[in-house]
């Protein structure tokens, strides 16, 4: 129940930072998103370029929590990545091998990835995440059975899966449009899309960091026809390497143009650019105010997006506790240690993995409120009132 004293006390607040603004432009967009209206491309842009850290996070954090008060959700989930095997190079990669050096991956069959299903048959997981390397020998085929042998285990765990990355090269490879391909993935098990592969819009900026996979409109229009078909999907925006501002800017609104076109999308994760291992290490990484920053101005661009997530495998707990002041009202999930794909650039988490109880008391000490949710949010449980010393003796939660 939000308590209007409160929201009034908020927008006394803001309205207070947003006159004291000294810039008149900063100040006209602090005004239109009081009034909750849209801002444009240039106003984007000047966030960036002009706005200080507190002002768009102070304005970030209105329009979070005007949204979902202080709720931040998270689920519990495990990845499961089938293979490091690409036949892509991404600059930025330090996860895949090339088929002529597989040996040095790992290509799982699909009663090794069953096998990994089966492991969580008595635990509460509501979704598994499924993403990897483009491998030329796992075809559209091999993941729709995959698919039906997962549902037909259990058809109640959700299944996300396959970067529109992945799906182009499948359905390309089948000699199938998107539109059959996804059906075949769909009436297979395929529930939802994880929002990967996108990087970067711009094609100057792609042909540097990913030349050869699909492109902005090839990304986009899968996410379209997988919307068009019933299904949700989320977005991502790796930054923080050789993009500038108007990259940035420019690939949130192509994103933000879809989503008023279909309404399918759920979330927008802004991945930040680790440099471990990969062929851009020479790029340094991002600061963490620049980080918070891109958050903010996410919140405040992706005006039809209900949620923004921080991916704490890649950020790092404690940057993600922080994000939670900045816009983002997401964590992901739980992980389980399941994934390999930022480890290897460098993430400060080695070993991702983090109990419902561990989740819940990050966003705590953050004075937010956990809330776990399925896929979709459709909301699960609020721990707000949950005692830890309860959590931390129950199974359940650990
Ligand atoms: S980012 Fe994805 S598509 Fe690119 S090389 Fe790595 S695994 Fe392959």
């Amino acid at each position: 129940m939000v308590n209007n004293d409160s929201v009034n006390k908020q927008i006394e607040n803001i309205k207070k930072i947003v006159d004291e603004q000294p810039d008149s432009i900063l100040r006209e967009i602090g005004i239109k998103i009081i009034r909750r209206e849209r801002i444009f491309f240039d106003e984007g842009l000047a966030l960036f370029e002009k706005a200080g850290l507190s002002y768009v996070g102070a304005l970030a954090n209105f329009v979070r929590e005007s949204l979902h008060g202080d709720k931040t959700y998270f689920n519990r989930n495990f990845h499961i990545e089938p293979t490091n095997v690409c036949v892509f190079s991404c600059a930025f990669c330090s996860y895949s091998r090339l088929y002529a050096h597989r040996e040095e991956g790992w290509e799982l069959s699909i009663d090794q990835m069953l096998e990994m299903v089966k492991k969580y048959d008595s635990k509460p997981v509501t979704e598994v995440h499924i993403v990897g390397g483009v491998h030329p020998k796992m075809n559209l085929y091999f993941f729709a059975e995959l698919l039906q042998k997962i549902k037909a285990h259990r058809p109640g765990l959700h299944i996300k899966g396959f970067t529109a990355v992945e799906l182009d090269y499948m359905f390309r490879k089948a000699k199938l449009s998107v539109r059959e391909g996804m059906k075949v993935l769909h009436e297979s098990g395929l529930d939802s899309l994880p929002g990967g592969g996108a990087e970067i819009f711009d094609a100057e900026i792609r042909k540097q960091i990913c030349d050869d996979k699909v492109n902005a409109e090839g990304w986009l229009n899968i996410h379209r026809v997988a919307h068009l078909l019933g299904m949700h999907s989320n977005a991502t925006m790796l930054y923080g390497h050789v993009e500038n501002y108007i990259h940035r800017v420019d690939h949130m609104e192509r994103l933000r143009n879809l989503q008023d076109e279909t309404g399918g999308f759920n979330t927008f994760i802004p991945l930040k650019f680790r440099n471990k291992g990969n062929d851009m290490s020479h790029v340094a990484e991002s600061s963490v105010v620049e980080d918070m920053k891109l958050y903010a101005v996410s919140r405040l661009y992706m005006d039809n997006f209900p949620h923004i997530k921080a991916y704490w495998p890649m950020l790092g707990r404690q940057s993600a506790q922080l994000t939670l002041s900045f816009g983002v009202n997401d964590l992901d999930g739980t992980i389980d240690d399941s994934t390999k794909i930022y480890s290897m650039a460098g993430a400060e988490e080695q070993h991702p993995s983090l109990s419902t109880t561990e989740l819940v008391t990050l966003i705590k000490q953050a004075k937010r409120e956990p809330v776990e949710r399925d896929t979709l949010y459709k909301e699960i449980r609020n721990y707000k009132d949950m005692d830890r010393g309860f959590m931390a003796s129950s199974p359940l939660y650990n």
